[in-house]
């Protein structure tokens, strides 16, 4: 196959990263890549869906990835899994992988195993350039989920109309089910039976770690819902995310003493980035306009989490004014200009890692991790989808259709066109066009 036949494929079928922010995958498809990494670190805690896929689909997902190393040129395939999961594959398969292109690596049990510079080092062991993309490195880093949606729109022509998600936390069972995308948070967590656990609780979409707030009346099912883990109001995880900024700011003003254990702690600082959040809350808490540097470096985080959950002993939220910061640094299109390229990791690395175990205590959510979580198959029928315009990186889909069509499940329905930034959109449902908005087309069964 040639590389724009397989970009075409993927851009049709709406297939964008569902491990993480909907980067379009077409558009990670490049010749200079020579090494396919397969994230299957799954590392935020009570996350469940890429083992499920990986114990259920390993063949298909190891004859996709051989036909990208043809396709794209590359050298080889890794899988990055951590040691505790290799149970889950099917040995004869595992065995079948020797002397081919496709191996599997075993990544420790750390937490963010799974962010693309760590993941990177751990099964390669090249540093990503500050500032700079996998394949700056030669390398692409690709999530399981995404790997079988490829498969499904490679040999069964199938877009993606369904996202797997773990319902878990402060629950008696946790699941792994596939909701159609569109769907309701909301109806989604009744029809599988978790309703009357929200009395008290909030939700949060995606790991307790980087996961956000759900807006239970509004938010729908993107193609990047992983997690949809219930937490008692009262918990840290949720009254830090309801924490307004102003407050997180005047908090750090008061009390952060800059003592650096944020910035000690930081996975890309003891990678060899020149990341120091301890400055960039100094300088945001205290109105440091001028020191341009401290606020320019926050573009190297990932916002994983660490420097608040196991660096900070001052209860403040050095992640929260980082990502803040990137995030305005972005809408204003301000880029860091002295990213330099780490040579090799601080000597300190080894003695900071932070097993997922500790991880865990810290969080406080060891007695919402279960013995096991089960992949539960029940179908959801919804009456009404709402499909979002803007469920990746880039610029945002345009409704294709118009109100009072009619359409089928798997219709496109809207879409970026293919030399901007972005994908396609399909109904999840068959059923009529209700209403266009700027945020959504609405279709009803
Ligand atoms: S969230 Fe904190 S620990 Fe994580 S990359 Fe950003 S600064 Fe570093
Ligand atoms: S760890 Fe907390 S108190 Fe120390 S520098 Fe960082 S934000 Fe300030």
């Amino acid at each position: 196959m040639k590389l724009e036949e397989l970009q075409k494929i993927v851009y049709d079928a709406g297939v964008v990263g569902a491990g993480g922010a909907g980067f379009p995958t077409h558009r990670k498809f490049s010749d200079q890549v020579k090494q396919i990494i397969v994230n299957a670190a799954e590392c935020e805690p009570l996350m469940m869906v890429d083992h499920h896929i990986l114990h259920k689909h390993l063949q298909a997902l190891v004859d996709t990835l051989n036909i990208l190393i043809d396709t794209l040129g590359a050298d080889e395939a890794i899988i990055g899994i951590k040691g505790k999961n290799m149970h889950l594959l099917d040995r004869k398969i595992v065995a079948s992988l020797s002397g081919t292109k496709v191996r599997i690596k075993e990544i420790p049990d750390i937490y963010p195993a799974g962010d693309e510079v760590v993941l990177t080092y751990e099964t390669t062991g090249k540093i990503i350039p500050e500032g700079s993309i996998p394949v700056m490195v030669g390398v692409m880093v690709i999530n399981v989920e995404t790997v079988y949606n490829i498969h499904c729109a490679l040999t069964k022509s199938e877009p993606v109309l369904d996202k797997y998600i773990t319902i878990g936390g402060d629950t008696d069972k946790d699941i792994t089910i596939k909701a159609p995308i569109g769907m309701k948070i909301m109806d989604v967590l009744q029809c599988a039976g978790y309703g009357d656990r929200l009395q008290g609780h909030a939700v949060i979409n995606g790991g307790p770690m980087m996961g956000k707030l759900v807006d239970l009346e509004n938010d729908v099912v993107t193609k990047t819902t992983k997690g949809l883990l219930i937490f008692p109001e009262t918990s840290q995880i949720i009254q830090r995310r309801r924490m307004p900024d102003s407050i997180t700011l005047k908090r750090a003003s008061a009390a952060c003493c800059q003592c650096t254990m944020c910035s000690d702690m930081c996975p890309r600082y003891l990678l060899g980035y020149d990341i120091k959040v301890h400055k960039t809350v100094y300088a945001a808490s205290q109105s440091m306009v001028t020191d341009t540097e401290s606020f320019l470096q926050s573009a190297l985080c990932c916002g994983c989490g660490v420097c608040t959950v196991m660096g900070c002993q001052q209860m403040l939220n050095p992640q929260g004014i980082s990502m803040g910061i990137k995030g305005l640094l972005g809408k204003h299109g301000l880029r860091r200009t002295n990213n330099k390229a780490p040579e090799k990791v601080r000597p300190e690395r080894e003695s900071r890692l932070v097993s997922s175990k500790r991880l865990i205590e810290r969080l406080g959510i060891a007695k919402y991790v279960k013995d096991s979580v089960e992949r539960d198959y029940m179908e959801f029928k919804p009456k009404r989808v709402y499909i979002q315009l803007s469920q990746h990186v880039g610029k945002p889909a345009s409704a294709t259709v118009k109100t009072g069509a009619k359409v089928k499940r798997g219709d496109i329905v809207a879409q970026t066109e293919y030399d901007a930034l972005g994908t396609t959109m399909h109904s999840s449902i068959s059923g009529t066009v209700k209403e266009i908005t700027d945020r959504f087309v609405i279709i009803e069964a």
